[in-house]
């Protein structure tokens, strides 16, 4: 129970890599706010099942991160709440492919809010808190999109190298406040986002979505595997460690080989 006493946000934990975090979040004993999306009744029962589990005080807020507004909100509703906010996990994301003289308007604009400027928002607000209390930890879920591009994602590529620089400019302003900010870069994770990716493949090749794991792996990954939202808690785990204290300002690849190659 290392992070026993700390307080953790984790957004967009309602489903996928998010959720994986805030249950190792809270396993490790860290008191929780939960956001995302969803079924009201299944955020209850994750909710209520997370807090039983680990014996840890767990709430909810729905906030849409794409509101500066909402952001603001869902800090200061964790600190009173809560108590304070030690740990973000800026995570809430969302995918669009379209080339990019034909991608829309109004997606590009949602992507960026979501992806980029709720992580600027989240740093803005969660940091004065931080610095009061000398410790704090921010981990902002990148991708290997925030180092390298693919095709059809203009918008998402943007917004995550938006992520490592941010990423990079908070950790060297927050150095001697006890604060580390890092980014994760993860490759490809089957979650809700990529399994309609593989879906809509799998439509336009006339294949079905295994063949299209398989290829979309080999497209990118030297390791044909798919990392597991777990993998990625564990690592958030690690960046929340003494271990890690002064590992700051990194964007942390965890992804098959990605980028290496
Ligand atoms: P997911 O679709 O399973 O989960 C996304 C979460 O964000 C959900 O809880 C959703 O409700 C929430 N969300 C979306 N819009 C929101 C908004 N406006 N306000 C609040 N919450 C909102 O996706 P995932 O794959 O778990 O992605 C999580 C993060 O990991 C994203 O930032 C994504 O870009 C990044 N990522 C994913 C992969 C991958 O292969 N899945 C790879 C690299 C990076």
């Amino acid at each position: 129970m290392s992070l026993k006493g700390k307080v953790a946000l984790v957004t967009g934990s309602t489903s996928g890599i998010g959720l994986g975090i805030a249950r190792a979040m809270a396993a490790e004993g860290a008191d929780l706010m939960l956001n995302g999306f969803g079924d009201a009744g299944e955020i209850e029962k994750l909710r209520a099942g997370l807090a039983k589990e680990f014996s840890v005080k767990v709430e909810y807020d729905g906030a849409d991160l794409s509101k500066p507004d909402q952001v603001a909100a869902i800090i200061a509703k964790t600190q009173k709440d809560l108590g304070s906010l030690d740990i973000l996990v800026n995570n809430a994301g969302i995918q669009y492919v379209a080339p990019v003289d034909e991608f829309p308007e109004a997606k590009w604009d949602a992507i960026i809010a979501i992806n980029l400027s709720a992580v600027f928002y989240g740093m803005k607000y969660a940091i004065p808190g931080m610095k009061a209390k000398k410790w704090g930890r921010i981990i902002n879920i990148a991708s290997a999109h925030g180092i390298v591009a693919s095709p059809q994602k203009v918008a998402y590529v943007a917004a995550k190298h938006g992520v490592v620089g941010a990423t990079k400019v908070a950790a060297i302003e927050t150095a001697n406040d006890g604060i580390t900010v890092n980014a994760i870069c993860p490759g490809w994770v089957l979650t809700p986002l990529v399994e309609k990716q593989l879906e809509d493949r799998a439509k336009a090749a006339g294949t079905d979505v295994p063949t299209e794991e398989k290829k979309m792996l080999a497209e990118t990954q030297p390791m044909l595997k798919f990392t597991k939202p777990e993998q990625i808690a564990a690592l958030v785990v690690f960046l929340c460690s003494e271990g890690a204290a002064t590992m700051t300002g990194q964007p942390i690849s965890i992804d098959g080989g990605w980028v290496a190659h």
